[in-house]
């Protein structure tokens, strides 16, 4: 079974600011990047049999994702997508009730938070009822959590440490470190290391070939590599294009005279059952 666990859908004109793609272009992405349609979103994820799919609000940041735009696109193919909830503790107060409307209304499986773009530590007060949902629920929660292009998101909240507290206190929760935490990657591997419920997706990452090298090799030594799971980020990238790289990253550590990645950490990514790891089959 190939899952992507990470990918967006928003109406642009609708769901985004114009700081959005104008911090885009200043850290050098390409602003068209951020066009997506439900026909682009089902293009990009061809490779894959399950996808996850979410809008991230952060008024903070610009990014204003309607939650039932993301359930109308979800609609159109209720087996294969995979719709996350999103609540923006800035603006949805209580934050935890647009979480519940979501799995009440939409029938949302999981969560998706931003903390960084959202302007507020992952533990801040105003998130902390949804994680108690979440648990209660069993509802996995997607933790943007690591560095970003958005100007307006702090980094003293961005980095993957500071959910530890989180997964102390509810420890049957299902989290997600996505991007495995960039570039605080070896705090990332810790993390899941020592958190039994805690994961990271691998989304975003191959576009840095030597950073997602060091990652994997890194995850590998520290026997971690098994809670790494498949994810595209689209429309940054496409589920293909994930698969592809990481059927080719030992050509490039090959080209530079680094030691292999083992074939049970690549092919432990793409094929892994995510949707069982994380309790939603
Ligand atoms: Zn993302």
């Amino acid at each position: 079974m190939i899952v992507d666990v990470h990918t967006h859908f928003w109406k642009k004109d609708l769901d985004l600011g114009p700081e959005v793609e104008r911090d885009m272009r200043r850290a050098g992405g390409a602003p068209g990047m951020l066009e997506i349609t439900p026909e682009s979103h089902r293009a990009a994820i061809a490779g894959a049999e399950r996808a996850v799919v979410f809008g991230l609000r952060a008024s903070n940041c610009g990014l204003n994702v309607k939650n039932d735009h993301v359930a109308e696109y979800v609609a159109t193919d209720p087996k294969r997508l995979i719709g996350f909830a999103c609540a923006d503790p800035l603006v949805d107060d209580p934050a935890a009730d647009e979480i519940k409307r979501c799995v009440d209304e939409f029938g949302m499986r999981g969560v998706k938070l931003g903390p960084t773009y959202q302007g507020v530590h992952p533990d801040d007060e105003r998130l902390r009822p949804i994680y108690a949902y979440a648990e209660k629920k069993k509802l996995p929660v997607l933790f943007h959590q690591g560095t970003t292009f958005a100007y307006r998101a702090p980094l003293k909240f961005a980095n993957p440490v500071q959910l530890e507290d989180i997964a102390y206190r509810h420890p049957e929760l299902k989290m997600i470190v996505a991007h495995m935490g960039h570039p605080w990657i070896g705090e990332c591997v810790s993390l899941i290391r020592k958190q039994p419920n805690v994961y990271a997706d691998v989304s975003a990452l191959f576009y840095r070939p030597y950073q997602y090298y060091q990652a994997l090799k890194l995850a590998e030594e520290y026997g971690t590599h098994r809670k790494l799971l498949l994810g595209s980020d689209y429309p940054f990238t496409t589920t293909q294009q994930s698969i592809d790289a990481l059927k080719k990253m030992n050509d490039y550590a090959a080209q530079y005279n680094l030691p292999p990645i083992a074939r049970e950490v690549t092919d432990g990514i793409i094929y892994r059952d995510s949707l069982a790891e994380l309790g939603l089959t």
